[in-house]
């Protein structure tokens, strides 16, 4: 008999999400971001999902790229990180894979090729973390031309694109449209999941929603659902124990909470050798058989303990929904200090993801 603890993921969620994306979007194209196994959902499934409406993928690295490609889709795949072997310019060209060159050394690999892809360059403008400064672009593309190389667009990536107050997104817009001037049939891609929703921001020829495919929120202070979006992936598990705490009785590791009188609590078979957060602590929400409750103690490796206050019968067996459709995976996020993406991609193996198509853990990733 299996564990009761899997990853229920709605397709159908995925796809809809999409659809808010492609049309906050407007005469932009959305390429859709599946890397890190697809944010936790499964990079194949979700990608065989996509495949009528999108027209293209990006991913971080190659191997997931290959996933996308063994999963049977025919689109083009950037590489949002590149490649990190010279060998691997050449798979690239081979596969229709279009890896990003942020550095010189990249730029070294792809000329020194016969099988050449398609590239796009990056572009710093104030992220900081990868790309070419706008000063260094004219002498870039001036030798991939020279050398031979199609060039598709350029890229940015903004730093602060989930927060309203600020005007580095503006700012970094303003950097990108001039850094590109000079080459205005190359296409350009500035915008993640955030920027689809700040209003007056040019989204150009591709965007970039990654997060929001997912049902979850780019913001803090914004809930997914109220931006239209559907929770794709429902975390689930069972109650294995149902007991009585006696006043001041402690639970879990550490005695760091105990019962103020008696308390009906429950064991739920899930913790963090799952990827469920143990900065996820007391008053931390959850949902046990439709009805919310909160966390008591400490999260083990292996279960968590919520107070089963307010659950009318409550038996071994009932479900637990530990993030989903009742309670955010943004909530639990705010709770355990962190945001949804790394919730959602830090699942771990243990948890089968059970597709909505499939009515038993059967079709599992
Ligand atoms: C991950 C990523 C995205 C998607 O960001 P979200 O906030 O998840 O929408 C877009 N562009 C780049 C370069 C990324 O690395």
């Amino acid at each position: 008999m299996p564990r009761p603890t899997f990853a229920r993921v709605d397709l159908g969620a995925i796809v809809h999400n999409y659809r808010i994306a492609a049309a906050q979007a407007g005469s932009a194209r959305a390429m859709a971001v599946v890397k890190a196994n697809g944010y936790g959902h499964g990079i194949g499934a979700v990608a065989a999902a996509l495949e009528a409406d999108v027209g293209c993928f990006a991913v971080a690295c190659l191997e997931e790229a290959l996933a996308i490609r063994a999963a049977g889709s025919v689109h083009p795949v950037v590489l949002l990180q590149g490649v990190h072997e010279a060998a691997d310019m050449a798979l690239c060209g081979r596969q229709g894979f279009e890896p990003v060159l942020h550095s010189g050394y990249q730029a070294d690999w792809l000329l020194a090729e016969q099988t050449r892809p398609q590239v796009w360059i990056k572009v710093n403008t104030g992220m900081n973390r990868l790309g070419f400064r706008p000063e260094e672009l004219p002498a870039l593309v001036q030798r991939l031309q020279t050398g031979g190389v199609s060039v598709r667009g350029f890229m940015s990536h903004f730093a602060s694109a989930d927060q309203a107050g600020s005007n580095k997104t503006e700012a970094q817009t303003r950097c990108f449209v001039e850094a590109v001037r000079p080459w205005p049939d190359k296409l350009r891609s500035v915008a993640n999941s955030a920027a689809h929703f700040r209003a007056g921001q040019p989204l150009f020829d591709w965007t970039r929603p990654g997060i929001m495919l997912y049902g979850a929120s780019p913001f803090v202070d914004r809930s997914a659902q109220s931006l239209g979006l559907k929770p794709a992936m429902s975390f689930e598990s069972r109650l294995i124990a149902v007991r009585t705490l006696k006043p001041g009785e402690p639970v879990g590791y550490g005695e760091t909470w105990r019962a103020p009188g008696q308390v009906t609590m429950g064991i739920v078979a899930a913790g963090y050798g799952d990827g469920y957060p143990r900065h996820a602590g007391t008053g931390t929400p959850a949902s046990v058989n439709g009805h919310r409750v909160t966390l008591i103690g400490r999260v083990s490796m292996d279960m968590l303990a919520v107070d089963l206050t307010g659950v009318p019968q409550p038996a071994p067996g009932d479900t637990v929904e530990l993030w989903g459709k009742q309670v955010s995976v943004d909530e639990v996020a705010k709770h355990a200090g962190t945001i949804g993406y790394e919730l959602l991609t830090g699942l771990t193996r243990r948890v089968p993801r059970v597709y909505s198509t499939a009515e038993h853990p059967a079709g599992t990733d």
